[in-house]
């Protein structure tokens, strides 16, 4: 069996600008058939499918980046196979807790960490960022979740059979499944703005308020107005140490990097050396796309008006 945690080469995706709008979501990155073994890979694929259909209606129906990446992490958080909202990974208490951010052109931010009633974590994020004065809410009650207009649900509805099964395993050593997952979109819509969001359950059999590098603006989500938006996926601690995201960005702005360097060149100084892995998914301003990992896989889709595709 392939040690999920292994590390390959980096592959990856790369799709030349286009001028015009783009869209990129990934569903995890990990062991391609320890992930798979939670239910068959048809189902991953619709439910990829389902997530990019969700964003590319926003930005073909003129759109803004935000409203997309909202859409098709909602899309994610709402399909039980992925790590995120209903069916998220479970901690060893056995129960989910939720970490989300969302990010814009414009460089405004907002995160939840710790969330343990909201239906759609992403929404609530996005709640933050253009709701209150803050960028980071650790915990959010469940009044200020209704408060803003948003759904609550009771902590069973987050649990799945599978994930339960799953935590049993990995909690008895008796799988080397991967741990990991998360779900991410980033977008450019057709005025060239764009943003990223990222939601996820964490790390199979976290120690109760942990927290990874999903939430936190720079390690797992960034976006710039005038360089690009990236969301991550991976071993967390890793990502959060070499604030991953943000160092894609500063190559690219400081060191003239292209995006697809940068990212390389990211993985090669940040995660390798961490022995980490795990992907990223990036967009720039002028519709260039990249989708990479060096993990032994990533569930990943995009679509831009010359087509779409999903990788599962
Ligand atoms: N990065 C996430 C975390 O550490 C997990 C993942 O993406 O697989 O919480």
């Amino acid at each position: 069996m392939t040690n999920p945690q292994e590390r390959q080469p980096m592959q990856s995706f790369h799709l030349s600008p286009t001028g015009g709008p783009a869209l990129v979501i990934h569903g995890g990155a990990g062991a391609w058939s320890s992930e798979l073994s939670l239910e068959a890979s048809g189902s991953y694929q619709s439910g990829l499918a389902d997530a990019v259909a969700a964003g590319a209606d926003v930005l073909g129906r003129g759109g803004t980046a935000l409203d997309a990446v909202t859409a098709a992490v909602v899309s994610l958080e709402d399909n039980p196979l992925f790590n995120a909202g209903r069916g998220a990974s479970l901690t060893t208490a056995g129960t989910a807790e939720h970490d989300a951010a969302v990010m814009d052109h414009e460089g405004r931010a907002g995160a939840i960490a710790v969330s343990r009633c909201a239906r759609n974590p992403v929404l609530v994020a996005r709640a933050v960022m253009q709701r209150t004065p803050h960028a980071f809410i650790v915990g959010p009650s469940a009044d200020a979740v209704r408060g803003w207009g948003l759904e609550t649900a009771e902590p069973d509805y987050f649990v799945t059979p599978a994930r339960q099964r799953q935590l049993e395993d990995v909690l008895a050593a008796r799988t080397e499944a991967s741990r990991s997952g998360t779900v991410g979109a980033v977008a450019v819509d057709g005025r060239g703005r764009v943003a990223a969001a990222t939601s996820t359950g964490g790390m199979v059999g976290q120690s109760e308020g942990r927290v990874g590098d999903s939430p936190v603006i720079g390690a797992g989500t960034y976006a710039r107005g005038d360089t690009a938006a990236i969301s991550c996926t991976g071993e967390g601690e890793a990502y959060l140490q070499g604030v991953v995201a943000h160092d894609i960005v500063s190559r690219m702005r400081y060191a003239g990097s292209s995006l697809e360097q940068a990212v390389t060149v990211t993985y090669d100084v940040e995660l390798e050396s961490r022995s980490a892995t795990g992907g990223t998914i990036a967009v720039t301003p002028a519709g260039e796309v990249l989708i990479a990992h060096n993990s032994p896989a990533m569930f990943a889709g995009y679509w831009n008006p010359a087509g779409t595709r999903v990788f599962a």
